[in-house]
């Protein structure tokens, strides 16, 4: 599945690095940047995690 996140909704809480640090970072700009925007066996529970966490539902996953 794809990762999408509406920037205009983010609010740069870092919530989603926090929990899939392999797939968010907030850069020095305080702007989230996507590591990558596939999900994989390895990242797909955390990018879950990080849907459900986000408080402005910016992140969705797409097939
Ligand atoms: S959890 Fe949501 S609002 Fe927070 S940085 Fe991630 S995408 Fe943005």
């Amino acid at each position: 599945m794809k990762i999408k996140v509406d920037y205009d909704l983010c609010e740069s809480n870092a919530l989603c690095e926090a929990l899939a640090p392999d797939v968010f970072e907030l850069d020095d700009d305080d702007y989230l940047q996507l590591k990558t925007e596939e999900t994989t066996p390895g990242n797909i529970e955390a990018v879950k995690r990080a849907v459900a966490a986000c408080p402005r539902a910016a992140i969705s996953l797409e097939d």
